[in-house]
């Protein structure tokens, strides 16, 4: 007997995902980005679907070790560069193009005896006050870098924080033409929603995420809708308890949602130890028996229950697809407030996996 949760990856469309972010950034190369365990998705399964990729780009050293000894001989970018000046023993053993993006990173590349020169990513802040240098300091820190001995070929890189939103990136590009004036450099700037919808930032390399993985940057499917992406993740389930409700019986813990008349409603074996979202309340949006419905009641460890009214022809066994092909992650993410990113890293341990 086995729980019928499952998680079901489609490889063919991560390497067309991949496809579509090459038609869209024609003159980039890409660095695929596969951190969180590929958001989630599980690096050591999924690698290979991406392997005709530029780069891979995340930043454990753990998983950076798992390409190299499953045979990636590419690039790998260490997005937050190294923690400690001893993780640049391990970047040199491994070959790793790391980024650079404060001033104790600096000295430790300075002082470290390295066996060949490391390639460099530095990194700018270009107003998201999180990572790099500010864009007045770029120019010393970059010939600072150029006279080591140590450091390979440069890159100037830097990351938005609105290039999903109306905001835009015209502030953040000016911040990154100020740093970069008077240096002949190669930039990579792009994540998804840079990749999509701002082709002025494509530069060198683009590093894309999220929609590798077939789900939109802004959170809003239908922002992605005419982009060919397809999801990549089918999270499902089935029915294993069935309820007949008369008006004014109530549903799950707290028995948040009521039947206003008689309904059947389903049980589904999925719920936030699966990675379902607690916080997607009654009327998040489900798939039941190939037929769309809602949820319905607050969403339980092991299960949540869903309407069974547009469906009754379902019973106990009846599949449900609780994101994937039908139902966008991101419409279930909005529905639990949250973003597609974070169910999809999100997906529990316990679910099994398995690759199509
Ligand atoms: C995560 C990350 C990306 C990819 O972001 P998406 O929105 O998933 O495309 C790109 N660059 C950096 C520095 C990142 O940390």
């Amino acid at each position: 007997m086995t729980r019928p949760v499952l998680a079901s990856l489609d490889l063919q469309a991560l390497q067309h995902n991949l496809a579509v972010v090459r038609q869209t950034a024609p003159e980039a190369r890409v660095w695929s980005v596969v951190k969180a365990n590929a958001y989630g998705h599980g690096l050591q399964r999924v690698w290979r679907a991406l392997a005709g990729t530029d780069g891979f780009a995340l930043l454990n050293l753990e998983e950076a070790i798992i390409l190299r000894e499953e045979g990636w001989k590419g690039p790998i970018l260490m997005l937050e560069g190294f923690f400690h000046p001893e993780d640049l023993a391990a970047c040199d053993r491994y070959r790793l193009t790391i980024c650079v993006h404060s001033n104790w990173q600096l000295k430790a590349l300075q002082d470290a005896r390295l066996s060949a020169p490391l390639d460099v990513y530095l990194k700018v802040n270009s107003g998201m006050n999180r990572l790099g240098f500010m864009p007045e300091r770029v120019t010393s820190v970059w010939r600072q870098l150029r006279a080591m001995t140590n450091v390979g070929e440069m890159t100037l890189m830097s990351h938005f924080a609105h290039a999903g939103e109306p905001e835009g990136i015209a502030a953040a590009m000016s911040r990154v033409a100020r740093a970069a004036e008077g240096l002949e450099c190669r930039r990579s700037l792009a994540n998804s929603a840079a990749t999509l919808w701002h082709p002025e930032a494509h530069s060198d390399w683009v590093r894309p995420g999220i929609i590798l993985y077939g789900a939109s940057p802004s959170g809003l499917w239908q922002d992605i809708a005419t982009t060919g992406l397809k999801p990549v993740m089918t999270l499902s389930s089935a029915i294993i308890g069935v309820q007949s409700l008369g008006a004014g019986e109530r549903v799950g813990y707290g028995g948040r949602f009521t039947a206003t008349g008689e309904q059947r409603i389903g049980i589904v074996a999925a719920g936030y130890a699966d990675g379902y979202p607690r916080h997607a309340g009654s009327g998040t949006p489900v798939l039941v028996d190939g037929v769309r419905s809602v949820t319905v009641g607050t969403v339980s460890m092991d299960m949540l229950a869903v309407d069974l009214t547009p469906c009754p022809q379902a019973g106990i066994g009846a599949p449900v697809e609780l994101w994937g092909q039908e139902i966008k992650i991101d419409d279930v993410a909005a529905a639990a407030g949250t973003i597609g990113y974070e169910l999809m890293c999100a997906l529990a341990p316990r679910v099994p996996v398995v690759t199509v």
